[in-house]
Parts: C-alpha cells; structure tokens; sequence
C-alpha cells in the first residue's frame, strides 16, 4: 500500500439516515483533512498507514519505520451520542468536596544587597464547596500599611 507511486485518500461515510448506504468522498487534501487543527501557517507530514500527523518529513520517515510493521488501522469515528463524555458521578468529577482558592500579592522591594525581596500587602481566601451550609465569600485583607508606602 505504501509503496505505490500514487495514493488517493477516500472518507467512507455512513447514511445518516440509518440505511446501509455508504458514500465514499474523495479527500484532496489528507494533510488539510487530519492536521488542520493544529495550524494554518505550518504544512503538517501525514501517516497513510495510522494517520498521524508530524512536523517534519524527517521526523515522519523515523515514524514510518515503527509504524508499517503494523497493519493499517481503521479509524471509526463515534456516533454523535456516543461522542459526548458525561460524568454520572459527582464524586468522580471532582476529587474533594473542598477547595481553597489563595492569591498573595507582593511588592519587590530591592535591597542593599541587590536582590529583591518579596514583602506580603495582600491576600485573598475562598472556600469552593457545592455545600451550601460552607459557603462563604471571599475574604481579602490589604496591609494598608504597604499599599500607601
Ligand atoms: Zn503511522
């Protein structure tokens, strides 16, 4: 398959009506149609064999040593419920029912020394619970002494 001088891609799509009809399109462009999430302003190097994309032709002939002594594999794509991932759990959606959010904020004040040392003006705290009974809004302290020195 991957010898031959000239390779066209074609997409076999399935009737979306259900039926047992397929179509098959012709893809001109294989680098365009796999690659073009990554970028426009680079051309991306194509696997025929597992449909990988590389930046480099260097880097793809290193790949292809590895990848062609496997099969050709045979990319499905999901319907379009299968295609949505949901968590049925919360405790799998997120790990702690707590969450404490922290900045600090500093000013840089140079010393004799030259470096810089990092003195605290101000801070904020919020606890990121979904129980209701915890919640509280954020709490900021400003050391005005700081912020008007
Ligand atoms: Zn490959």
């Amino acid at each position: 398959m991957h010898r031959r001088p000239h390779k066209i891609s074609l997409l076999l799509l399935n009737d979306p009506a259900g039926s047992d009809r397929k179509h098959y399109v012709w893809i001109k462009s294989l680098m365009r149609f796999i690659a073009s999430k990554y970028t426009h302003a680079h051309d991306r190097h194509v696997c025929m064999s597992c449909l990988q994309s590389f930046m480099s032709t260097g880097v793809l002939r290193d790949h292809k040593c590895y990848c062609h002594m496997h099969e050709p594999q045979q990319w499905m794509y999901l319907t379009r419920v299968e295609s949505k991932l949901a968590f049925t759990r919360h405790q799998y959606q997120f790990l702690y029912d707590f969450y404490l959010v922290a900045n600090f904020e500093c000013f840089l004040v140079p010393s004799d020394d030259g470096t810089t040392a990092h003195i605290p003006s101000s801070y904020c705290v919020y606890l990121v619970t979904p129980h209701e009974r915890y919640r509280m809004p954020p709490h900021a302290y400003v050391d005005t002494m700081m912020a008007t020195s």
